[in-house]
């Protein structure tokens, strides 16, 4: 996980370099699809060149005309971009996993991806709608080898649909699982899980540095904090007295203190705001440095706490978050 010659981008271990920080793209559907392209492309002016799209978020028309509407003004190129998709859990048969990734390149109107990650270890039956139910709204789930899922991510990368491949929200075994698969051709280059000062993830981080895979942290801000997923109750991070304290003292805001936390870490970070202002501050964060102090005391709010639980998978054998890491 070498620092790249590019500024701000880290070296993952096919070869390939990723920006250590990156736009999320994820809202409730009708704010997605009314705000996504102005965001993305206010995000490109300010200098995000890492994206974060996902094909649940029922939004990748509009990022894709954000991101093309910049390359035809000449202010970026493709090159320039790091576009990351993701494979719902819809699609984790093998044979449908280039369908499902030929689906989004259309959506966004791009040849390629450079990152295609598995979204969730739990696989559901195909089916139109992203939570396919029973009549009882029990949620229908399958067992699908996630071995043979990889397999097909890796014959994409070789059909040169995606530059790399990972995966996202998977514990240490399932890591572990695809790591020591016979014949395995592409270690998954990241995990893309929920991570910040109150899940700071010590344990899946080490275990990924040691594997040279990248974590990606979402959620980093503390979540989008939608009812439809997690606890109102749930304390807000950005409130966070201490994040507030060292905030103060480098004359920052305490969302740029928990996003320059991640990256001091080697931590790649997520950041989601459709709101320009936010969008620039969020931009803000290569500029200051944060003390070995300042992190120590980042790192002592830990208290193993997850906004995104998506307990609605619990019943699933592959659900990742009933163990330690
Ligand atoms: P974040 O933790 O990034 O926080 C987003 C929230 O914080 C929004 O409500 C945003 O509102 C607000 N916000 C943004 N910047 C600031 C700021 N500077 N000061 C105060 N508030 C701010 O949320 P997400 O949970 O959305 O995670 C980020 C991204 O990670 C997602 O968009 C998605 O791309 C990805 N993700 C991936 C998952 C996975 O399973 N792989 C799961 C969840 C997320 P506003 O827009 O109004 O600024």
């Amino acid at each position: 996980m070498a620092l790249s010659r590019f500024q701000n981008r880290l070296t993952m271990n096919d070869g390939n370099t990723i920006p250590v920080l990156g736009l999320g793209t994820y809202a409730p559907k009708d704010v997605a699809q009314r705000e996504s392209e102005m965001a993305i492309k206010v995000a490109i002016e300010v200098g995000f060149r890492h994206i974060d799209g996902a094909f649940l978020y029922e939004n990748e028309k509009e990022v894709g005309r954000g991101i093309r509407a910049k390359i035809a003004d000449g202010t970026v190129t493709r090159e320039d971009i790091f576009y990351t998709g993701k494979l719902w859990s819809t699609h984790h048969r093998p044979e449908l996993v280039r369908t499902s990734l030929e689906e989004t390149l259309k959506s966004l109107q791009l040849d390629y991806l450079d990152l295609y990650i598995i979204h969730w270890p739990v696989s559901l039956k195909p089916s139109k709608d992203k939570l396919p139910m029973d009549e009882n709204h029990k949620i229908l789930f399958e067992s699908v080898d996630l071995r043979s899922t990889w397999e097909a991510m890796e014959k994409c990368k070789d059909a040169g649909l995606v530059k790399s491949i990972g995966v996202s929200n998977f514990n240490r075994k399932q890591l572990e699982m695809i790591l020591n698969k016979p014949g395995l051709k592409y270690k998954p280059v990241c995990n893309q899980v929920e991570c910040h000062p109150y899940l700071t993830q010590k344990k899946l981080l080490e275990f990924c540095k040691s594997n040279d895979i990248i974590l990606v942290a979402y959620s980093a801000l503390g979540s989008h904090r939608e009812p439809m997923w997690l606890d109102e109750k749930s304390p807000v991070l950005l409130d966070d007295p201490i994040l507030g304290d060292i905030a103060k003292k480098h004359n920052r805001t305490p969302a740029q203190v928990a996003l320059r936390y991640q990256i001091q870490r080697g931590v790649v970070v997520l950041a989601k705001s459709f709101n320009e202002k936010r969008i620039k501050e969020n931009f803000q964060v290569f500029d200051f440095q944060l003390t070995p102090e300042d992190m120590k005391a980042i790192d002592g709010l830990n208290k193993n706490f997850r906004y995104l639980t998506l307990s609605q998978f619990k019943d699933c054998a592959s659900y990742p978050f009933n163990d330690e890491y």
